[in-house]
């Protein structure tokens, strides 16, 4: 505020905090271009090969515009180390670098420059600034310096794209790419002692402190996975939060405090935004090595069930009160700030107090994308039946289901049977990817029957006991207070699993078999639309294609616009004989023939009504279709999904079969 009142535009600052003004937190290698004659091109390709060098001495790099022309890359390290020993540790490196890369240097005068890419690392000097990020820049077009992903940077056309107009909506839609930065911070990798310590294996076992011994007695180490004795540790300010599913699915705080992890069980989660709060019961302090724990503790044994990592990191105590404390996770997981009030007891009462950056519950996005291929993929695959129904998000916020298809409509009337939360999943907030289908006879996803339920505007509730949809999870995007977008999908799929009840609902998980060859035949054999192969490792990108998904289809299928009509006789004289095709490639149409057969009798009485209404005089192609005498044209309003076995020499379908009218709900 007093900075604005200054009407400052432009904020620069030091590398350090209040509290500890002598050691920065991080290192910044400045990129700077030369004045003339360097795309941003050749500059970004620097970039990427800083990063690699610096991330093979175990550093984490992040990005950033500088709103001029350069680039910010800055890593984080413990605030333990002087200026100078952060400079000298930085030059090292970027002498390294600049050895290995003479298209740049570390002359600092232009003259001896000579048209090569400057590392400026003589920032690191105490007493020097970088502008801030989220500064704007007093230059033209009201640049600002912002910090972005990697593969933002990929897609990155001009370094000005991030200005005033731009740089704002960024972070209120994809929320801060550096938003993690602190829970990634690390020991200069000159400091061999820190290193080392790192890396020695835990030996000598010194005496378990008095704190454990409600921890031991409760325990019978023979038969729990459980860490035994507190190792001599270094102690430092961890955190970790455990996804228990023990009788009951819980969650398990734990902070180090001298020499333990103090400890609260909290029933329903983390609270994943301010004005939530959640009962945290204090339990028995657990060792340190309790922060990395992760398996199955035996059904009888005490807590017996799941025990996962689910968040870890570093903490700080924000504020102390009489009856509580406020505190800060910083993670890769999770970075929030809470507040713990102690009620009675052992029960706290605990509170999130910013709002989360990203707030996932409250922007409805839009599913990722398969790629395609004509054959299985094999390697790091899972293999799941590809569902022929309703592609759709379930959204729990505090318990309440919202289903969105993926146009983001809210269909959640349409299905009264999938509104049952309570009795569904045993967690209050998620987000799940899924299919909804309604089944034939023989347990096959019937499309007709689907959207059917989707296109009724009434009697819901009678129409979900005359034709029930099922619904097929088959992934989980975000999960009681943590986005799950960026873990493998083998986790994601651990916790999904784990959070749906088994029982008489109407709600499936999608299986995923290994066998990717064996799937693909039983598919075929069973008329199935085809498979999805899943890289076990891959990510999930809200509203993108990505090859961590690849869709291998039974048979071909393409998107088609209806182009016309021909005019049916016998029991088709009232409706049509068949539908003219034409595949839209770019700005061009490709006549692809005629289908006339896979329509049931709504769908011809259907179509013929629409089409009245669309007849057009002019024929929207320039080749010569086959039956153009008997051809009604209609405009292109109308596209249809046609399966087929090839396309013949002169592009026509052979053997196609409507499928059915694309979804555009
Ligand atoms: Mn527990």
């Amino acid at each position: 505020m007093w900075l604005a009142n200054l009407a400052c535009l432009e904020l620069h600052q030091i590398h350090s905090i209040a509290e500890k003004s002598d050691k920065p937190d991080y290192i910044v290698y400045d990129l700077d271009p030369p004045e003339e004659g360097y795309t941003f091109d050749k500059l970004k390709e620097i970039a990427f090969s800083l990063k690699e060098h610096l991330e093979r001495s175990n550093y984490h790099v992040f990005v950033k515009t500088t709103g001029g022309k350069g680039l910010h890359l800055v890593t984080p390290i413990d605030a333990k180390y002087s200026f100078t020993e952060c400079f000298q540790c930085a030059k090292k490196l970027a002498t390294d670098f600049v050895n290995k890369h003479p298209e740049t240097t570390l002359h600092i005068k232009k003259e001896h420059r000579k048209g090569r890419v400057l590392i400026d690392i003589y920032r690191n000097r105490p007493s020097q600034t970088i502008v801030s990020p989220y500064s704007l820049r007093g230059r033209m077009g009201a640049t600002a310096s912002t910090p972005i992903t990697w593969e933002e940077l990929e897609g990155l056309k001009e370094l000005s794209d991030w200005n005033i107009n731009t740089t704002l909506e960024r972070v209120l839609t994809e929320g801060d790419a550096w938003e993690s930065i602190r829970g990634w911070a690390v020991p200069l990798h000159t400091d061999k002692k820190a290193q080392a310590v790192k890396e020695l294996p835990p030996n000598k076992k010194h005496k378990t402190p008095e704190q454990l011994q409600e921890y031991e007695e409760k325990r019978d180490f023979n038969k729990t996975p459980e860490p035994l004795l507190s190792e001599n540790e270094t102690p430092g300010s961890r955190f970790v939060i455990q996804r228990h599913h023990a009788s009951h699915l819980h969650y398990d705080l734990r902070l180090e405090q001298d020499g333990v992890l103090k400890s609260w069980a909290i029933p329903r989660g983390m609270p994943p935004k301010p004005g939530v709060k959640r009962l945290a019961v204090q339990t028995e302090d657990h060792p340190l090595k309790y922060l990395t724990f992760e398996g199955e503790i035996p059904k009888q044994e005490y807590g017996g069930g799941m025990m996962w990592v689910y968040a870890t990191g570093r903490y700080e105590i924000t504020k102390t009160k009489k009856e509580g404390f406020y505190f800060r996770l910083s993670g890769k997981q999770v970075s929030a700030e809470y507040r713990m009030h102690l009620m009675k007891g052992k029960e706290w009462l605990l509170e999130r107090v910013d709002s989360p950056q990203q707030d996932f519950l409250g922007n409805v996005m839009k599913p990722m994308l398969a790629d395609s291929a004509k054959r299985v993929p094999l390697g790091d695959y899972e293999y799941e039946v590809k569902w022929d129904g309703i592609r759709a998000l379930i959204y729990l916020n505090e318990g309440e289901l919202k289903i969105y298809s993926r146009n983001l409509n809210d269909i959640t009337d349409q299905f009264p049977e999938l509104n049952v939360p309570e009795e569904a999943f045993r967690i209050n907030n998620a987000i799940f990817d899924c299919e909804i289908v309604c089944l034939d006879s023989d347990g096959k996803a019937d499309f007709k029957k689907v959207i059917k339920r989707l296109m009724t505007k009434k009697n819901f509730d009678r129409e979900s006991k005359r034709s029930p949809a099922y619904c097929y999870l088959f992934d989980c995007l975000y999960l009681d207070g943590r986005p799950l977008i960026n873990d493998p999908w083998a986790r994601r799929k651990w916790w999904m699993m784990d959070s749906v009840r088994a029982g008489e609902t109407n709600y499936r998980i999608s299986e995923s078999m290994e066998d990717g060859k064996a799937l693909f035949e039983a598919a075929k054999k069973l008329g199935v639309e085809g498979i999805i192969a899943k890289r076990i490792d891959g990510k999930y990108t809200f509203g993108k294609r990505s090859n961590d998904w690849i869709k291998v289809k039974v048979k071909e299928t393409k998107d088609c616009w209806i182009i016309g009509f021909t005019q049916g006789d016998g029991e088709r004289e009232k409706y049509f004989g068949s539908l003219q095709l034409a595949e839209q490639k770019g700005k061009n149409l490709v006549y692809r023939g005629r289908v006339g057969t896979g329509f049931d009798d709504d769908m011809l009485k259907q179509l013929s009504k629409k089409f009245s209404e669309i007849i057009t005089s002019e024929k929207p192609i320039e080749e010569e279709a086959h039956e153009e005498k008997r051809t009604v044209w209609l405009d292109l309003v109308f596209k249809c999904e046609v399966e087929y076995s090839m396309i013949t020499n002169n592009g026509t379908f052979r053997d196609p079969v409507f499928k059915k009218i694309i979804d555009e709900t």
